[in-house]
């Protein structure tokens, strides 16, 4: 391996000690000391591996290797330092430690690059904060939203407020932004967060693309009644027909055995909630996310017809609001090739899989083409204390990060 594994190790327990909790838990919110001293040690690495670095005005962390010709599209890596309140080592982590770690490669190497290379840490990737995420990343491309500023934390914080006591400037937003066309790429390793791997005992995988959820909410209405006297056959319970639809939703997710398709209700209301009341309404959210969006919309479409056969086998009024409808950004094949290249040439045999959570690499790909490197991670666990990878997967991920970023600079 070119990398070294051993620096790359002594790198996440360094970082790991910042906002620990317990034995191998991490809390370290956006834009706050605890992310400022992670962004210090990050930036410390970042300057051995001979990098310029600075905090942008969207609280980004930015390093730069000024390649031979500026005047080209930079290639760009990176993840996020932020973490979940009860969240793990190695979400986004990853991400950062192992760009810095090919940077810190290349310099021993005596490469000297003609793009520069930009190893980013984003600003609030997680989102929990100001319960909106992608910060950082969105920033970066002029795809903030109107009154993003105006959103407050639990107590009470507003994210310009916080952004300005990060020492940032929301009015010079403009002077932090990339202009169109001006990134070549984007890379991103990341845990994968989800079992496949583990299961297939892979310790890397090749990602296709991030499937976008659809988000829905659905009410059904009945009629209560006495749960000791309304005989069963005149009922309209709310609960029975969204229970039907639950198991409906799981039908129709795993239709097709291996495909990545997942639906879940994850939220359920009921009114009244009294025992012995036969329930009248139930509230329930519907999450949805297929790589394949014509699959997805097809699973939709028998979806909303169920609901409304069960909702008229129950007599049940319904109505179904939509909360989030985003498409799948998929990676660019010229860059699968070359990660998938590059995993041959280490003998791994590395399957290609969907991301079903977000990163920042989704906001990226509306900027540039874009790639991702999974690895494993045990028992799909994440946004957990529990949360682990091997420092042994980690480091073959980065060496196959190493391979990929050598093979974009040729181009
Ligand atoms: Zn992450």
């Amino acid at each position: 391996m070119k990398i070294n594994a051993e620096r790359l190790a002594g790198h996440f327990e360094a970082m790991s000690l910042i906002g620990k909790i317990g034995e191998t838990g991490t809390c370290r919110p956006t834009m706050t000391t605890l992310e400022k001293q992670a962004f210090e040690l990050a930036s410390g690495w970042m300057q051995d591996a001979g990098m310029t670095t600075h905090i942008d005005h969207f609280g980004n962390l930015v390093g730069r290797l000024k390649g031979t010709d500026p005047s080209l599209p930079v290639l760009m890596m990176g993840s996020h330092l932020d973490s979940q309140p009860y969240g793990g080592r190695f979400d986004g982590v990853a991400g950062v430690l192992s760009a810095i770690e090919v940077m810190q490669t290349m310099k021993e190497q005596g490469i000297r690059p003609r793009r520069s290379i930009d190893v980013v840490s984003f600003a609030d990737e997680e989102g929990w904060r100001f319960n909106k995420g992608l910060f950082g990343s969105r920033g970066i491309l002029g795809k903030l939203e109107e009154g993003e500023l105006q959103r407050m934390d639990k107590d009470g914080i507003t994210r310009e407020q916080a952004l300005i006591d990060f020492g940032c400037d929301p009015h010079k937003f403009l002077e932090s932004e990339y202009k169109p066309g001006s990134i070549h790429c984007f890379l991103e390793l990341h845990i994968e967060q989800g079992p496949v791997l583990d299961l297939a005992n892979k310790p890397i995988g090749v990602v296709s693309g991030i499937s976008g959820p659809l988000w829905l909410t659905v009410t059904l209405r009945g009629m209560a009644g006495h749960a000791g006297s309304v005989p069963m056959p005149i009922r309209q319970d709310a609960l029975l027909g969204a229970s039907e639809i639950v198991v409906a939703l799981n039908r129709i997710a795993t239709q097709v055995p291996g495909a990545p398709t997942v639906g879940t209700v994850g939220t359920m209301q009921v009114f009244p909630a009294s025992r012995n009341i036969i329930p009248e309404e139930v509230r329930f959210t519907v999450d949805l996310r297929d790589i394949d969006l014509d699959r997805r919309n097809r699973y939709e479409k028998q979806l909303r017809d169920e609901i409304a056969a069960i909702a008229a086998k129950h007599r049940l009024s319904v109505s179904i609001s939509e909360d989030t409808n985003s498409e799948p950004r998929y990676c660019a094949q010229w860059i699968k090739d070359i990660i998938h290249q590059q995993c041959r040439e280490l003998r791994l045999d590395a399957p290609e899989l969907m991301s079903g959570p977000f990163h920042d690499a989704m906001a990226l790909s509306y900027a540039c083409d874009y790639g991702m490197i999974f690895v494993r991670c045990k028992d799909g666990i994440s946004h957990n204390p529990l949360e682990f990878a091997s420092y042994e997967d980690l480091a073959l991920g980065t060496e196959v990060l190493y391979g990929t970023v050598l093979e974009i600079l040729k181009k």
